[in-house]
């Protein structure tokens, strides 16, 4: 194989990558100077300009007299090969169009745009003409910033005054105004400002982090220890390590909301905050974390899943907290795991990878369990916190009035809290009011009118809100189908309808809800988060977000409504998740000084994940689960692929399917089987009729490349879509 050139001379023939939904890379020639190979350009397409990286040598294939000269190269760090290798084997994994893969990494408004400016001030040398008390304010503060500017709002608001008196400072040369660049790197962090001394295992477990990454090569670490162990901690200081050898470092959580905590934490530890990625992060914002990434002015960056496709200079570790979460699964356009994926760049880029879990994947836990991944244990709570008592309540021999989900055991439990002045947490995992809303006189349930899905009560929004597809109306009084008037009744229980309950049995209880849906920003809940953690509330009601990684210390019961909820799916994952959710849940319950209890309402005791959950015995629960995956053949001891088929046309969409099932021969070659076509277990979504394929193989199958070459043949027309996950998470 010819060596791919690291830079092209002008006039040269480059292939360039565009973002435009093309299946090849165009040819072009190196444009006045030359360019570097990863360079990002401005090329012409068609009447158009588009972004585009050089991305190797042209592939002289094309008529020579038409190519065109790439317009201009952008102001910004060339991509990295291990970054283009990156997104090449991510693309392959997906089987993902590289046009698709690019627009992950490109994820930043105006990357080829001038550097911007912005006006800053600092103190001038001359003295104003008169002194007043707001210029006193305004004088005061740049002496305290210490020759540090700030910005004319920045300035105003420190010295609580209008903007008028810093210009008119300005204008006297008091105040010195100067241009300089938007886009400045993030404070440097210190990986010795301050370390908590460790514990014991603490320290041993960070000592073998620190080794990892002190090798600068390739490794996985799972790094396992029940809620409130330390895992943070521990990390950090791998973290710490990473920083020292001048390398960036890379935290992925699993909810935005988990991120303010985080950042409090991160500025103990290292004296300053780290750069943030995620949706809540505004655009400007957004293009000076991409820069200063590729540039090396942000050390280290805290984010969602897409952080995994920034350009960093230098990228030395990965850590996946809670990395058997289900959101690093991407469930829309690309569909890829972040999880994963940090593994896969990790091995590219030659850095180190941290899982961290309480609870985690079959998968991780089989990596670790062949030495695929190293494994470190945290078995004891940090401090004098021990791991809640979990009981079971037996709701077959409670006594519940209609549309009451509290049993009068569970009722018991949460009064003596309150008495004791302790908090109790009351857990369902389902958003709104009520999941179904009845018409009592003709049985019709009220639906999506672009889904086959069930609308769900909201009372907090006082509408009716499709979980599918977001649609939103409000509750109607009279039956869309028979008519009758006031006869709609609400069936089962959600977050709100819980918390009306709780608070007709407890008056004096102060309430607090806590449901992703219910707050505006990830600022609203990590201030509702705090005044909870400070005792600001007495009975705490709440979904799935209250699962994740909080610390709450005067908590010290947790009560789950519906334990068996989860166990009913036809998923795959069904024991796996219920076992990681109410181990997450229950330990929530106390963090601090006083143990705490965890009591589940369950229909099934006697069910083998209930009793695991209940006895606490992890290791038998994933020997049991993983001899029964193995026998099935699914992951992670087989593989899956799953193929959606879409279109307005429902004999279309069938049509296509069963062409599909038909003709097989390149997945019974590598020994895989389709199953399907079949509706979609929910059937319609958005108004688009729903089809899945399922395509199984042994483990160690090149999948994708049969996967490649079975639905090559086939052309999508008109409104037909087809989505290929790979590993699939959900199977709705
Ligand atoms: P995990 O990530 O395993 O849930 P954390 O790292 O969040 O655990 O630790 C739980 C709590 O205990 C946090 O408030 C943390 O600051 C505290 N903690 C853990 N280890 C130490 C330590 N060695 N010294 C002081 N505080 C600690
Ligand atoms: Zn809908």
């Amino acid at each position: 194989m010819a060596l791919t050139p690291s830079y092209f001379d002008e006039g040269m023939l480059i292939g360039v990558l565009t973002t435009q939904p093309l299946d090849r890379v165009l040819d072009y020639r190196a444009p006045e100077g030359g360019c570097h190979l990863g360079a990002f350009v401005e090329v012409p397409l068609g009447p158009r300009k588009v972004l585009g990286v050089v991305w190797g040598a042209g592939q002289g294939d094309y008529d020579i007299s038409k190519v065109r000269s790439v317009i201009r190269v952008l102001d910004a760090a060339p991509m990295r090969e291990e970054l283009m290798a990156f997104l090449t084997r991510a693309g392959d994994y997906t089987l993902t169009p590289m046009p698709a893969m690019l627009r992950l990494a490109t994820r930043a408004p105006g990357l080829g745009d001038p550097p911007s400016m912005r006006k800053i001030y600092r103190l001038g040398d001359t003295t104003p003409d008169r002194m007043t008390d707001a210029r006193t304010r305004v004088l005061d503060v740049l002496r305290d910033m210490g020759g540090l500017s700030l910005t004319l709002k920045e300035l105003a608001e420190a010295a609580g005054v209008t903007t008028s008196v810093v210009k008119g400072l300005a204008k006297q040369g008091v105040v010195r105004e100067e241009d300089s660049p938007r886009d400045t790197p993030f404070p440097t962090l210190d990986p010795s400002y301050s370390g908590k001394a460790l514990t014991e295992d603490q320290t041993s477990a960070s000592a073998t982090l620190r080794a990892a990454v002190a090798t600068r090569a390739y490794g996985t670490t799972l790094l396992k220890g029940v809620t409130g162990s330390g895992k943070t901690e521990v990390y950090l200081e791998a973290v710490a390590e990473c920083l020292s050898q001048g390398r960036q470092a890379l935290v992925l959580l699993p909810e935005i909301a988990l991120t303010a905590e985080f950042l409090t934490r991160v500025d103990a530890r290292f004296g300053a905050k780290p750069a943030e990625w995620h949706s809540g992060v505004t655009i400007t914002e957004r293009r000076r974390v991409w820069k200063m990434v590729a540039q090396g002015g942000a050390q280290l960056v805290v984010g969602a899943r897409s952080s995994l496709f920034l350009p960093f200079r230098d990228l030395g570790l990965i850590v996946v907290d809670e990395e058997h979460d289900t959101s690093y699964k991407q469930e829309d356009g690309v569909l890829y795991n972040a999880r994963d994926m940090a593994v896969l760049r990790a091995s590219i880029c030659g850095a180190q990878v941290i899982l961290a879990s309480a609870t985690p994947s079959l998968e991780s836990w089989a990596n670790a369990d062949a030495g695929k991944y190293a494994k470190i244990e945290l078995t004891s709570r940090f401090g004098a916190a021990v791991m809640p008592d979990m009981r079971a309540i037996d709701m077959r021999t409670e006594q519940l009035a209609g549309s009451s989900w509290i049993s009068p055991t569970l009722q018991r439990a949460v009064q003596k809290r309150l008495d004791n002045k302790e908090q109790a947490l009351l857990f369902i995992n389902r958003r709104g009011y009520a999941p179904v809303t009845i018409c009592r006189a003709c049985g019709h349930q009220i639906g999506c009118d672009h889904c086959d899905a069930r609308m769900v009560e909201h009372r907090f929004l006082k509408r009716l809100v499709c979980h599918q597809c977001g649609e939103t109306k409000p509750l109607p009084n009279v039956c869309p189908h028979c008519a009758a008037e006031d006869k709609l009744a609400a069936v089962g229980p959600g977050v709100e309808r819980l918390a009306e309950e709780a608070q007709s049995l407890f008056p004096d209880a102060r309430l607090a809800v806590l449901s992703s849906d219910m707050f505006g920003s990830a600022r609203a809940i990590k201030a509702e988060i705090e005044t909870i953690a400070s005792g600001g509330a007495d009975l705490i009601i709440g979904t799935q977000l209250v699962a994740k990684g909080h610390n709450f210390p005067l908590l010290t019961l947790v009560g789950v409504i519906d334990a068996d909820l989860g166990l009913q799916g036809s998923d795959l994952r069904a024991a796996e998740r219920t076992f990681q959710l109410m181990r997450q849940v229950s330990g929530r319950a106390g963090r601090a000084d006083k143990p705490g209890q965890a009591l589940m309402q369950t229909y099934q005791p006697e069910h083998p994940v209930i009793r695991a959950i209940l006895s606490g015995d992890e290791q038998d629960f994933w020997a049991a689960e993983a001899g029964e995956r193995r026998a099935a053949g699914v992951p992670p001891y087989g593989r899956l692929a799953g193929i959606i088929l879409s279109s307005t046309d429902v004999q279309e969409v069938f049509d296509l399917g069963n062409a599909l099932a038909r003709n097989d021969g390149p997945l019974r070659r590598v020994g895989a089987q389709v199953f399907g076509p079949a509706p979609a277990p929910i059937a319609r979504v958005r108004g688009r009729h729903r089809v899945r394929l399922l395509v199984k193989a042994p483990k160690g199958t090149a999948l994708q490349s049969a996967l490649a070459e079975w639905v090559a043949p086939f052309r999508l027309k008109g409104e037909l879509r087809m989505a290929i996950d790979i590993d699939p998470q959900s199977f709705y």
